[in-house]
């Protein structure tokens, strides 16, 4: 197999990926024409076999990440990228019948007789799903879950630089579903630009920003619904109270789940000034005691390429450079290219034009910016973009809520960090440039639906007196609104 560097470069040979994604498309296309509506048994088979088949392809998902990401730790395979849309899955099949059921909506009597009125939620149709790699299996049949459960056909794409993980995902696919219900294409930067063009009925993209500008671009040229979930800058706010080894191991075990490479991962941290230092001790503690060796054990995911670990060297570069206060919590030496481990760094109090406070961090670098009084704290976060989570530390529920009022994000934790995401009852998105739409439950199940209203015609109404040619009866119905006032 290519290396992730080599195939992450390949723009070129996708022409027999791009003929293979139309055929794909039309396909679905037609499986979609004779089965539209498929029943609650159906959707509930289908959900089942998607959990089975992340079951019973264990230590394929473990081994097929290891070796994109250089080291990956097998129980967060286990965890996150299986038991996860798993659990997930169960959830959706349990909520199903309830959420598929049609809604009924008011129809005044007096107008519409003994007419009814409902929202039935409908399969959209065929679903293109654009995928990241950092997380190539939950980011790919989590949101399965809910195109499924809304009756959809999906296509997959993931990402370039996971072919290990991308080939197991199409071949595990593919012995589990109809290829006219679920397929995975694979391909390089050509292919990628071929799957936002085709005329899907809903298409999903999570990934940066900049390239989620792209999708929408090309996707409001075929008016085709988007779902974009994107990245950004996730703050951590500490409030006076909270400095202390709890919220720091939850600080800190949060930057480590995949050593940062995490969407909702705390990007930085927000700190009273006169608590900086304590904060930095607590950290090196926690990691001395509690994570020894971590940079270099398995429990330390691997940059996803060469190039992404040289791009956190260098922003720690840039910080130095500008003689800020680069504290790594671990002695990693040479950066081994096969592994790419790095070692979790503080940056204390850096100024904002340093890249890794304009970027998203995206890797083991944890900002530590100095706060006065808390509106300080709040104003930093609203003057940046809305972020795609946002989380409060806080022995005060006042005083969490009131930071969770006065800021806006995507989602959120109170003394915690990115537990919402593995919740499948919340939905999970973001806002403005992090993002817009939701998948996760009835959320996701409703993003991935029509919502078609829906009149049934009874008995008794007056609903003639709305066509042409006016009189009396249209007269009636005018005199007795404008007489009720409505
Ligand atoms: P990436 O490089 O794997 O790209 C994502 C996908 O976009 C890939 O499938 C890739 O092939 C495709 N792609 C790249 N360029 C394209 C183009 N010009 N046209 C069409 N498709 C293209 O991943 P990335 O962008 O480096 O992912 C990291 C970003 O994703 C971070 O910002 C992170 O926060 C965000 N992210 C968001 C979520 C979320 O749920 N909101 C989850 C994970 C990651």
């Amino acid at each position: 197999m290519a290396s992730t560097e080599t195939q992450a470069m390949t723009t070129g040979d996708d022409d027999a990926a791009i003929a293979e994604l139309y055929e794909v498309v039309e396909r679905q296309r037609a499986g979609f024409l004779t089965d539209p509506f498929p029943s609650l048994a159906e959707r509930h088979e289908l959900l089942g076999a998607l959990a089975g088949m992340l079951m019973s392809h264990r230590s394929q998902i473990q081994e097929a990440l290891s070796s994109d990401f250089g080291v990956h730790p097998p129980l967060a395979a286990d965890l996150i990228e299986i038991l996860g849309p798993a659990g997930r899955a169960v959830y959706a099949a349990e909520q199903l019948e309830s959420w598929m059921a049609p809604e009924p909506r008011a129809a005044d009597p007096a107008l519409y007789g003994s007419g009814r009125a409902f929202v039935q939620p409908q399969p959209k149709g065929v679903i293109g799903n654009i995928v990241p790699w950092n997380f190539p299996f939950d980011l790919s049949v989590g949101p399965l879950i809910e195109m499924l459960a809304a009756g959809n056909r999906v296509v997959i794409k993931p990402s370039e630089y996971t072919p290990a993980c991308a080939e197991l995902l199409q071949e595990m696919v593919r012995a589990t579903f109809d290829r006219d219900r679920v397929d995975v294409v694979v391909g390089g930067l050509g292919l990628a630009r071929a799957f936002t063009r085709v005329r899907w009925d809903h298409l999903l993209y999570t990934g940066s920003p900049a390239i989620g500008r792209e999708i929408a671009k090309a996707a409001a040229e075929q008016l085709v619904p988007v779902t974009l979930e994107l990245g950004g800058k996730c703050p951590a706010i500490l409030t006076a109270d909270s400095i202390d080894a709890e919220s720091v191991k939850q600080v800190i075990g949060t930057k480590s789940l995949k050593n940062g490479q995490m969407c909702i991962s705390v990007d930085y941290c927000l700190v009273p000034r006169e608590q900086l230092e304590e904060f930095a001790r607590l950290a090196a503690d926690h990691v001395r005691e509690s994570m020894p060796g971590y940079c270099t054990s398995d429990s330390c995911t691997g940059m996803i390429s060469s190039r992404h670990a040289q791009r956190i060297e260098t922003m720690l570069d840039e910080a130095r450079a500008r003689g800020c206060d680069v504290r790594p919590l671990e002695d990693a030496g040479e950066l081994d290219p096969a592994t790419r481990q790095l070692p979790i760094s503080l940056v204390l109090d850096p100024p904002d034009d340093l890249a890794l406070m304009q970027e998203e961090v995206f890797g083991p670098i944890l900002p530590v910016k100095a706060y006065d009084e808390l509106d300080e704290a709040i104003a930093h976060v609203n003057a940046g973009e809305r972020p795609l989570a946002l989380y409060v530390f806080s022995k005060q529920e006042a005083l969490a809520e009131d930071v969770l009022r006065r800021t806006t994000s995507g989602g959120a934790c109170v003394n915690s960090a990115a537990v919402h995401g593995a919740l499948a009852s919340l939905p999970f998105g973001g806002i403005g440039q992090s993002g817009s739409g939701r998948h996760h439950g009835v959320e996701g199940f409703r993003e991935f639906s029509n919502p078609r209203g829906v009149f049934v015609r009874g008995e008794e109404d007056l609903i003639e007196a709305f066509a042409p040619s006016y009189g009396p009866a249209a007269q009636a119905v005018a005199d007795a609104a404008f007489a009720g006032g409505a």
